[in-house]
């Protein structure tokens, strides 16, 4: 069991009028009722009901302390209290509540979370150690019924589930893997040969200017990927925007999820420049552009830069209604690049906070999507295996945040039923880092998922008879491929995949730029001339 949440409250019920005895002792009854079996409904457990544990009697109205779990919850528990006195009063003895509140609605977490005091509805916050007391303001019928108290109801408990992981933030589960194929490993690491011999230039962190004959290999790379996987499945290229209005990222999730790997963007205060004069005038003089005067003149962010790829695709469907012509929706986008801080992770081009990925997006139904996602798999598996003769493994990955939503499954006999929603990454072992052994010799290079109704219903995309409609996403990095193959078969193109080499050859080899001080040393130009050797054809 994951959750442990109690909930306590004092809910206090004003009668239309004064109490009799007579009705007083049909209350009596109706908590014997409510306690035995009305509150019991909807769990196996007791303790995850409700409990009424004390009352007392006023002029006209009565308050009871309660006290329940998580599954029949205080909001819910007050609810069913109220609906019996109505019904079960009203028409025998003429009475009617006038009003509900819960005074002191508590909510006790097993764990020590914390949380912002400044959500609304929150009155305050105890750690003692072990538990978390959470005690929100009073409420009335109407606050309970309010998507407010169900949102931070949900909130809570997502946090009590993260804190539940431990800070993992997925599940690794090893579905396939190819043979070995590497005997004598090549141990030089890829990204440093590239940069010395200049055919890529960092021009801020994780970020690179890809000269021609590196732009033209990962090209190559990219035609391969479309021809031999994407296109012969039936999918067709479409151009997504590259920055997102905030809604989006609040819908998709990828806002309270990631946010601390995402880059915003901020539109200027005015289009009138000569309200900019003071700044001009500044950055004159000082031949530098002060940041914090800067920022004087810019806006709040309102965008963030492409993360997922794949949240134009949700949008532009938002409210409309599909029908069985139009269905099942397969595209694919490479128009842009994705952007992410990585923090102190960078490395090479391998992590970098620009890079390039093609997007390849699916909308239908559920058995369509598995099916899309299966023939995907299959082709996948043909470009590591075949085409690119790569060692590679696949994994199911669950992120937390599938789990509570109830579609985790544990590992049975080693099977892992796949055909559902959740993740598989596809990973290499890149040989300069270490052996093959340690996981943290691995990189992770494409993944592919299957996300349910995650987006359909954030986004209420709709079927025109009612039927569900589920989101498939898969995303190709292709920095991330094109090192795995460095990493693996080395610079010598004898030993590269004959498929990758007829797409390298199908336009002339490019010249590397050799100049007077680039690149820089005396070692590095003479790696350059071995390279461009190797690129003779
Ligand atoms: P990792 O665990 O390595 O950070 P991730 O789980 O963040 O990867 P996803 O969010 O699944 O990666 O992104 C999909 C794909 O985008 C990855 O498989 C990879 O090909 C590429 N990618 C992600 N982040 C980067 C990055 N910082 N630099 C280069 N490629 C990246
Ligand atoms: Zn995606
Ligand atoms: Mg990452």
């Amino acid at each position: 069991m994951w959750v442990s949440m109690r909930f306590t409250g004092v809910i206090e019920i004003i009668f239309n009028k004064m109490l009799t005895d007579d009705i007083k002792k049909e209350i009596e009854n109706l908590i014997k009722y409510l306690n035995s079996d009305y509150l019991k409904r909807g769990t196996k457990d007791p303790k995850e009901a409700a409990h009424i544990n004390s009352y007392v009697f006023r002029e006209s109205g009565i308050i009871l302390e309660m006290e329940t779990g998580s599954k029949v919850r205080i909001d819910e528990a007050t609810l069913r209290v109220k609906n019996i006195l109505t019904t079960s009063l009203g028409s025998k003895y003429k009475i009617g509540v006038r009003r509900v509140v819960l005074h002191k609605p508590t909510i006790i977490l097993d764990n020590r979370i914390s949380i912002s005091l400044k959500i609304p509805l929150i009155k305050s916050i105890v750690n003692d150690g072990e538990h978390s007391i959470i005690e929100l303001i009073e409420l009335d019928e109407n606050d309970l019924k309010k998507p407010l108290f169900l949102r931070l109801l949900r909130l809570i408990e997502d946090k009590e589930q993260r804190a539940k992981w431990g800070g993992k933030s997925e599940h690794w589960i090893l579905i396939k893997k190819s043979d070995r194929k590497i005997m004598k490993a090549y141990v030089e690491d890829p990204n440093d040969v590239l940069e010395r011999i200049g055919w890529m230039k960092r021009m801020s962190i994780g970020q690179w200017l890809y000269t021609p004959p590196l732009t033209h290999m990962l090209n190559a790379l990219k035609r391969l990927f479309i021809d031999e996987v994407i296109k012969p499945l039936g999918f067709e290229e479409a151009t997504f925007p590259k920055m997102y209005p905030l809604e989006v990222g609040l819908k998709t999730g990828h806002l309270k999820g990631v946010i601390n790997s995402m880059i915003f963007a901020s539109l200027p205060r005015s289009y009138d420049i000569s309200e900019f004069e003071e700044l001009i005038d500044l950055m004159y003089v000082l031949n530098e552009v002060p940041p914090e005067e800067l920022q004087k003149y810019l806006r709040t962010p309102s965008y963030f830069l492409c993360f997922a790829q794949c949240e134009p695709f949700y949008w532009f469907f938002e409210n409309e209604i599909l029908d069985d012509n139009s269905l099942p929706v397969k595209w694919y986008d490479y128009s842009g690049p994705s952007y992410r801080w990585e923090s102190g992770g960078i490395h090479g081009i391998e992590r970098v906070i620009e890079f390039h990925r093609i997007e390849v997006v699916w909308l239908g139904k559920p058995d369509d999507v598995i099916k899309i996602r299966n023939n995907l798999l299959e082709r996948y598996e043909y470009f590591m295996d075949k085409v690119l003769d790569i060692e590679w493994r696949m994994a199911w990955v669950t992120p937390w945040f599938y789990e509570q939503s109830g579609t985790f499954q544990e590992l049975k006999e080693n099977i892992i039923e796949v055909n559902r929603p959740g993740t598989i990454d596809f990973e290499a072992w890149l040989p300069y880092r270490g052996e093959r052994e340690d996981n943290k010799n691995w990189i992770e290079m494409g993944n592919i998922s299957i996300h349910g109704t995650k987006f359909t219903e954030a986004f209420r995309i709709k079927h025109n008879r009612g039927e569900t409609l589920w989101t498939g996403c898969s995303g190709f990095g292709s920095e991330r491929w094109f090192i795995v193959l460095l990493a693996q078969k080395g610079f010598n193109i004898d030993n590269w995949p004959k498929k990758y080499i007829e797409y390298v050859k199908t336009t002339p080899f490019p010249k590397s730029l050799n100049t007077v001080t680039y690149p820089k040393t005396k070692d590095n130009r003479e790696l350059l001339a071995k390279v461009i050797d190797l690129f003779k054809w």
